[in-house]
């Protein structure tokens, strides 16, 4: 009997160390109008436009995994809105049955152009990064950004009726660490969520020493603390985020340590490039290309799915990121899909 003719149980994709996948990120594209200087060097290699996944190929990909169990799905880059026609991408999984959660993650420079037909296509919720709330600052963050698309961007994706907006604010010191609280201010003033993020040493940046810059959560709690009231909750939205809660809010600040509070242990997802290799960790090499199995087999899914579950038995058990000396993994962020 082949695989797809077997019953198909609730959830089909568990890993050697007992953790159940259900989520998937897919990077829709390598490129992006920012160049923030944690993410990308200044001069970058994008993958050529040949070797990217075809949009039909990203759905046929994505409804394959929904087939396996797989219930979250959420579309990252590079920046995914740059990508041609990507609203199709979007309306053909907001239509899969069995995917509960489609979610984005974006710059929010092109969210005014895209927030409304992204909540007709199914888009449950948006995460958008901000680092900064001011101008010269995101200037020199981005290296090339305008404060104001990103600022109008949120306004858009509130006016489109999205809940529960996150923002995702990357902190280093001496950049950026003075502001968060004005950060937790501005999301508690509109009613968003928001998630400080220690820098992953992944890529080659130049643009500064990780180590020095290194900023923990537990650093940034502390600062926050000695400010506001706010309580740890047992909180999971499928993420690696620790939650607390503003005592005087409905607003969630999120912490996601990769150095200081290792998550693999509940690890829960895998990663698609946008040159479709599945990535079974972001800190780690082991891979799958899919996308030779589904050139290689034009209209059956057989041996996608058959692939994908195989892919199983690689999925490490953890990361192992270390700041000081050169990055292990040369990938970049934009090319993993954050
Ligand atoms: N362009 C979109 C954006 O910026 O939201 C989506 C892709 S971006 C790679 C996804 C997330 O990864 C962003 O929140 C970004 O801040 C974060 N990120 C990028 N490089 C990072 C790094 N080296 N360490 C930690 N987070 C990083
Ligand atoms: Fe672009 Fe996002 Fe990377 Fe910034 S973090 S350079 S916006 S992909």
């Amino acid at each position: 009997m082949s695989v797809i003719d077997q019953e198909v149980p609730d959830q089909l994709l568990i890993d050697r160390f007992g953790r159940s996948i259900d989520y998937l990120r897919i990077s829709v594209t390598d490129r992006c109008d920012l160049r923030c200087v944690y993410c990308m060097a200044e001069d970058m290699k994008f993958v050529p436009r040949s070797q990217l996944l075809t949009l039909e190929e990203i759905v046929r990909i994505g409804r394959s995994f929904v087939n396996l169990g797989v219930s979250k799905i959420r579309i990252t880059g590079g920046e995914p809105l740059t990508r041609c026609n990507i609203l199709k991408v979007f309306e053909e999984l907001g239509e899969l049955e069995g995917l509960k959660d489609l979610t984005l993650t974006t710059n929010g420079t092109l969210l005014s152009r895209y927030a409304s037909a992204l909540k007709d296509a199914g888009v449950t919720r948006i995460n958008i990064s901000l680092d900064t709330l001011d101008a010269d600052r995101f200037k020199r963050i981005t290296r090339v950004g305008d404060i104001r698309k990103t600022l109008t961007g949120i306004d858009a994706a509130l006016d489109a009726g999205f809940k529960r907006i996150k923002i995702n604010s990357v902190i280093l010191k001496h950049r950026n660490h003075d502001e968060v609280l004005d950060l937790v201010q501005f999301v508690k003033d509109r009613g968003l969520d928001i998630s400080f993020i220690e820098e992953m040493p992944l890529g080659l940046i130049g643009d500064h020493n990780r180590e020095e810059t290194y900023y923990s959560s537990d650093e940034i709690l502390s600062d926050l603390q000695g400010q506001m009231e706010i309580m740890p909750t047992m909180e999971q939205t499928g993420g690696p985020s620790r939650y607390y809660r503003l005592t005087d809010s409905e607003t969630r600040i999120g912490f996601i340590s990769p150095h200081s509070h290792n998550f693999c242990e509940h690890c829960n997802r895998v990663r698609l490039t946008s040159e479709g290799r599945l990535l079974l960790c972001l800190g780690q090499e082991h891979s799958v290309d899919l996308r030779r199995v589904v050139r290689g087999n034009p209209g059956n899914d057989e041996a996608l799915t058959r692939a994908i579950i195989q892919s199983m038995e690689i999925k490490p058990k953890g990361h192992d990121f270390n700041l000081s000396g050169a990055p292990i993994i040369f990938r970049h962020m934009n090319a993993t899909g954050g």
